[in-house]
């Protein structure tokens, strides 16, 4: 196993409160997998990602409960020091907007060389080397050339490449890729994609892969867990959750999307009303007051996750209703 995440909860004071962004979280990522976490703005994926690299803001942010483990290594409470241990040797990340990650001031191969020798200890000119090999390796034409440019002077699809070269410098185990295609349009971001799943296979790297776009899941990931409210509320391989959702808000999510078989112009269904205020504690399904299916039971109390078999899981009481019920096929 390389990530383990066990019923972790995360939370920022606020001038207004606590915030409880991750509500009991749990996910594993084994070896060259790809696992997304899909789910709209708000929701805590980002945080949990977040929350794995250590990378929360330290002034605000806290781990309420739960655990993290890496290479089956504890580093859920481990000082930024003792991560900076971890980061960029055996998990890295990439975000969605790679000018923030970027120098503006020094040049692509000025970056690139800096952070090998930092990470290898190695020369300038084998940084310089290694350098040319992985950024031709993440598909930069003319390398050196490119080598002397300005981020600035590259597309937005070109500086993700170069993230990527440099999330590879430490041949990370792990890889979070936070959005990575948002910015980028749609031919782009299938090129990017599909580099990140051929290097997943080359390293067998696993990727952790944040996404509020279900399109972009589809194209990769092995597994998902969808995120609503701080909670994953349903889980599984891809093509079972895809084929077969069973939590309305997924199905929600589903059907918001455009597809190329339906060819009517009538509008994309939306899921109407807002997620919940995470600063207050929710008693029952988070997902109630904009849910079409709610019974009593729904706001009351919440649900366990359900089994619905082939690892598929869902925090919803709709299938033991309809056990109760005998709706079953
Ligand atoms: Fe809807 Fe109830 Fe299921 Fe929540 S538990 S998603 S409110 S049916």
């Amino acid at each position: 196993m390389i990530l383990e995440i066990k019923d972790l909860s995360v939370g920022f004071h606020t001038y207004r409160g606590d915030i409880n962004a991750v509500r009991g979280v749990s996910l594993n990522v084994d070896e060259g997998e790809i696992v997304g976490i899909v789910g709209e703005s708000g929701c805590g994926k980002s945080v949990t990602a977040h929350a794995v690299m250590g990378l929360l803001p330290q002034e605000n942010s806290f781990i309420k409960d739960g655990s993290i483990k890496l290479l089956n290594q504890d580093i859920t409470n481990l000082s930024d020091k003792e991560m900076t241990n971890y980061r960029g040797t055996s998990m890295a990340m990439i975000f969605q907007d790679p000018m923030t990650s970027l120098n503006p001031v020094l040049t692509i191969g000025q970056q690139m060389t800096e952070g090998i020798i930092k990470a290898q200890g190695i020369s300038q000119k084998e940084a310089y080397d290694t350098a040319v090999a992985l950024l031709k390796r993440v598909g930069i034409p003319k390398v050196e050339e490119r080598m002397k440019a300005y981020p600035h002077e590259f597309s937005g699809g070109m500086r993700q490449r170069v993230m990527i070269a440099m999330a590879l410098i430490c041949k990370p185990k792990l890889l979070f890729a936070d959005e990575p295609t948002t910015a980028l349009d749609v031919t782009i971001q299938a090129q990017i994609l599909a580099l990140l799943d051929e290097l997943r296979r080359e390293m067998n790297m696993s990727i952790v892969l944040v996404s509020h776009d279900l399109g972009v899941i589809a194209r990769i990931c092995d597994r998902v867990n969808v995120m609503y409210a701080g909670r994953i509320v349903e889980s599984g391989p891809v093509g079972e959750i895809f084929h077969n959702p069973q939590h309305p808000y997924t199905r929600g999510l589903l059907n918001s999307l455009p597809r190329v078989d339906k060819v009517d112009d009538t509008e994309l269904p939306v899921i109407e009303g807002n997620p919940p205020d995470l600063l207050y504690d929710i008693k029952g399904c988070s997902f109630a007051l904009r849910c079409g299916d709610a019974m009593k039971i729904c706001a009351a109390c919440r649900p366990d996750y359900e089994n619905m078999g082939k690892e598929h899981f869902v925090e919803c009481w709709l299938p033991s209703r309809d056990r109760e019920e005998g709706h079953d096929e």
